[in-house]
């Protein structure tokens, strides 16, 4: 028997164990028993599984038992905190296949399927927005990635190329961006070199959208202090809020400048796909790239971001250089997706998005957005009917931003005893939410990313936050 036998025998025994209890664990997941998550001190779990590393006698499905116990818990209806998606389980059997095959897609060598797959998903994608056959696309590792490719995308196209080769000893380049926008983006312009300067934020206006009426102003602000603005990133939707932008405004007025218009999709522009809603994104047609994370609203496990293009042959000037040994053909082609990728080795990222959009199609898909849309207008409508409580703005997608309303106290202790809720509910097992901070207020802060969670559970949860604020007396 050879030991690539001994291996194959032991997987199947063993993946027939974690498969049927991966299945019990995400039934267990819609009963009341199971906590939403157990929280864990840092240094505690960290002292636990250092312990483990060092235990060899630890049976791999105990192992195994034990990493999902101490989990958060995505698929439990409670669920109602960071944007990431509760996976679909025909994409969690996608990425099992990804792991085994390990196919590394730098080179179409290594990637014959993932790489066809990523055009006819990209190419399903590119003409829902209405781009021509011109439009491309490739996934990558995450919308942070994605983001920052498309701003070196957009550099690159309006320097000609020459900040490849002389950086930015004679210019000062510069992005506008909402201030709603996702930290990531000042990231990408600090790694860019751009500095302070390099990052011009527009103010919103109530609806936490950017405030098209100051463009112009702040444009020629800028320009006069000599910066030379290559790129305008726009919300779809904000991470705090989930607002769209007025694309359609801003992509006229980065016409008029001749400046890339970059949509930071990752949330929120999985409406594309769905006929109710994709007027959130209107004027997408007319936008120079755009970012969406499989891994947000379109059930896909993580990571699972697109960067879209309405333009192939700028995706292809991001990184203007040659790798001989990997490339002996410098010119266009398609399919060798490391010539435009930040990765040299990929997963097979493509398989879990491809499977599941195969299978449930995204007729499905869409509507399963659109019910978690709903919902947030609902659980919105049910906040401002409830004196308890006050809403930040209408939800436009499926992010719900709400403050507790205190009879008697300062902002300062208003914050404070938010947070403390906040940790107590989490800590009680129901429930699991975040908060984020508008102005000076912190507000409660619900992403509805879980098809199971429904209004019963959102009353529960204004329920148990009552009862907590009890407590203080306030
Ligand atoms: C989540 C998010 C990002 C970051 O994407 P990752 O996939 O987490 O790297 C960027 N922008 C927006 C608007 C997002 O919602």
């Amino acid at each position: 028997m050879t030991l690539q036998h001994d291996q194959s025998e032991d997987f199947r025994l063993q993946g027939h164990l974690l498969i049927d209890y991966l299945a019990d664990y995400l039934k267990s997941c819609n009963s009341s028993t199971l906590p939403v998550t157990t929280p864990i001190p840092p240094d505690s779990s960290y002292n636990y599984w250092e312990n483990i590393l060092s235990n060899n006698s630890l049976p791999l499905q105990e192992l195994f038992r034990d990493i999902v116990s101490k989990s958060i818990h995505l698929h439990h209806p409670g669920y109602v905190g960071h944007q990431v998606a509760t996976s679909h389980p025909s994409g969690i059997l996608a990425d099992l296949i990804a792991s085994t095959l390990n196919n590394g897609m730098a080179v179409y060598e290594m990637g014959q399927v993932s790489i066809a797959m990523e055009k006819a998903i990209c190419a399903m994608l590119t003409n829902a927005i209405g781009w021509g056959a011109d439009a491309t696309g490739f996934f990558t590792s995450g919308g942070t990635l994605a983001n920052l490719t498309a701003l070196l995308s957009a550099r690159q196209i309006y320097s000609k190329s020459k900040y490849w080769y002389e950086g930015h000893a004679t210019s000062k380049y510069a992005v506008m961006v909402s201030t709603e926008a996702h930290y990531c983006i000042e990231r990408a312009v600090k790694i860019m070199g751009l500095g302070n300067e390099g990052i011009i934020h527009i103010p919103i206006n109530t609806d936490f959208k950017i405030d098209i009426s100051q463009l112009e102003n702040i444009y020629q602000s800028s320009s006069n202090k000599g910066l030379e603005i290559f790129a305008f990133v726009a919300n779809a939707g904000s991470t705090a809020t989930g607002s769209y932008d007025d694309i359609e405004a801003i992509a006229k007025f980065c016409k008029e400048k001749k400046i890339w218009l970059h949509v930071d999709g990752a949330h929120g522009g999985a409406v594309l796909l769905s006929a109710k809603h994709n007027h959130l994104i209107k004027g997408i047609d007319q936008a120079d790239s755009m970012t969406l994370d499989f891994h947000k609203l379109l059930q896909t496990p993580i990571l699972c971001t697109t960067l879209l293009y309405r333009n192939e042959e700028n995706s292809y000037e991001t990184f203007s250089q040659g790798a001989k040994y990997l490339y002996q053909d410098q010119s266009h082609e398609w399919y060798q997706l490391g010539k435009r990728t930040f990765e040299c080795t990929k997963p097979m990222m493509v398989l879990k998005a491809f499977t599941l959009m195969q299978q449930l199609g995204k007729e499905r898909l869409a509507r399963d957005i659109e019910d978690r849309y709903d919902l947030a207008k609902e659980f919105a409508e049910s906040i401002k009917a409830d004196p308890d409580f006050e809403l930040a703005t209408n939800p436009e997608s499926n992010i719900v931003c709400f403050k507790i309303l205190f009879d008697q106290s300062d902002i300062k202790s208003a914050n404070q005893y938010t947070q403390e809720i906040r940790r107590e509910i989490n800590a009680s097992g129901s429930f699991y939410l975040v908060q984020t901070q508008i102005k000076d207020t912190v507000y409660l802060r619900c992403s509805l990313m879980n098809v199971a969670t429904n209004m019963e559970t959102l009353s529960s949860l204004l329920d148990e936050i009552r009862e907590c604020k009890k407590k203080y007396k306030i």
